[in-house]
């Protein structure tokens, strides 16, 4: 497949599917840009080729139609002052509005389109409004990787109608690429990290990843549910019962695969769900009646540390606990800490999923591991081997 970089944009209409999905307050100001500073090397070539740029990208979930809070729009002046353009905006993504939108464009200039998900056809994967989409565009860059394990109109479908003229986006290429390094030439002893609240999501990866590396940390609301599985008492944690059978499995599995599987040995607990709750600390599996887990405790913070700081490739998806409270924020930032300690002693890290990335950049260390992955559910699907519909429709 032909490269980006080799592309002549001048004078054509280049479509490009960036995730533009950001968090906004209640003022509509974006409380977290980095999705839209992902896309900005992608939009910045193609301006400097002299194409016509026009954004398209979804945000939120709105349910039926055009929602304000869900529009675009409210991202137009951010974006114009990050790439020193004025952005166009059209208020809708396909007819009329859209095209003269595009006919008014010049040659570096560039276009948000409104909110595809306004149009209920676009998660449907609807094939007609995907030709109304590619109708507006000569070329089409798929730059989106945050959707790509979805087979949406505007992620997939679309490519089959620029047989001769669809790419990855830069963004898209270089997620591609650090995601290889785990999964094609990971150096070993590789350590795979994994909370977050519920085993729910998670399994598929967790047993995929059985197969590559040599230990497995399991933190988080999850670990809860495998703490039961082994008969311990867990009071009022997070519990997801029809998964105990499963987890049950996990262990076996993990031993039967020459794994190391480290479950956290002690907990934080809580006697509500509140940064000022009561607190103790105790075994994982003898927690007090009245009380939930809601972070790892120390012992469980020095061991995982050890093995993070022997290891030379780390993965890791899903916080220790809940740290969005800062008296349950510890574990995740010291697992944070020995992750960034041996990324700087040369081992390769990724963090990835939403919750990871939002500690991480919490903490102030988001450049201080190896790879900060965009795509939390695509992310996790790649690891597992499946393939993704938003690069299978490129390379296809
Ligand atoms: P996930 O989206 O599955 O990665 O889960 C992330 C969420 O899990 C975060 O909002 C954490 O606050 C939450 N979480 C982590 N540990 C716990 C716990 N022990 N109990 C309840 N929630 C937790």
């Amino acid at each position: 497949m032909e490269k980006l970089t080799a592309v002549s944009f001048k004078g054509k209409r280049v479509l490009i599917r960036i995730d533009f999905n950001v968090p906004l307050d209640a003022n509509f100001k974006i409380t977290d840009n980095s999705r839209i500073l992902g896309a900005i090397p992608t939009i910045k070539m193609v301006i400097a080729g002299g194409g016509k740029v026009i954004l398209i990208s979804h945000l939120g979930r709105p349910k039926n139609g055009p929602e304000n809070c869900f529009s675009l729009k409210h991202l137009v002046n951010h974006l114009s002052k990050v790439l020193e353009v004025d952005v166009a905006f059209a208020n809708n993504c396909i007819g009329e509005t859209a095209e003269t939108a595009i006919n008014n464009l010049e040659e570096g200039g560039v276009l948000l389109l409104e909110n595809l998900r306004f149009h209920s056809e676009e998660k449907m994967g609807d094939t007609v409004f995907a030709k109304q989409l590619a109708n507006l565009a000569d070329i089409y860059i798929n730059d989106a990787f945050g959707t790509a394990h979805r087979a949406h109109a505007s992620t997939a479908v679309i490519a089959q109608f620029f047989p001769e003229s669809k790419y990855f986006g830069l963004l898209l290429e270089k997620e591609i690429s650090n995601l290889e390094v785990i999964l094609e030439n990971p150096q070993k002893p590789f350590t795979a990290i994994i909370g977050g609240a519920k085993i729910t999501g998670k399994i598929d990866v967790i047993m995929a990843l059985l197969d590559k590396v040599d230990n497995l940390i399991i933190g988080g609301g999850m670990a809860y549910t495998i703490a039961k599985a082994m008969g311990g008492n867990i009071g009022n944690s997070l519990v997801e019962e029809e998964k105990i059978s499963l987890a049950k499995q996990l262990i076996e599995l993990a031993k039967s695969k020459g794994v190391n599987l480290y479950l956290p040995s002690d907990s934080v607990n809580a006697n509500k769900f509140d940064n000022n709750a009561e607190t103790n600390t105790s075994e994982i599996t003898n927690i007090p009646n009245g009380f939930m887990g809601l972070d790892i405790g120390q012992e469980s913070i020095a061991k995982f540390s050890e093995i993070i700081e022997h290891s030379k490739t780390i993965i890791w998806n899903g916080p220790m606990g809940v740290f969005e409270m800062p008296n349950f924020e510890k574990g995740t930032r010291e697992i944070a800490n020995a992750i960034c300690k041996v990324t700087e002693k040369g081992a390769y890290s990724l963090v990835g999923g939403g919750d990871s990335v939002a500690a991480i950049k919490q903490f102030g260390l988001a450049d201080k591991v190896s790879y900060l992955s965009t795509g939390g559910g695509a992310m996790l699907a790649f690891l597992e081997g499946k393939p993704l519909p938003g690069i299978e429709a490129i390379l296809s």
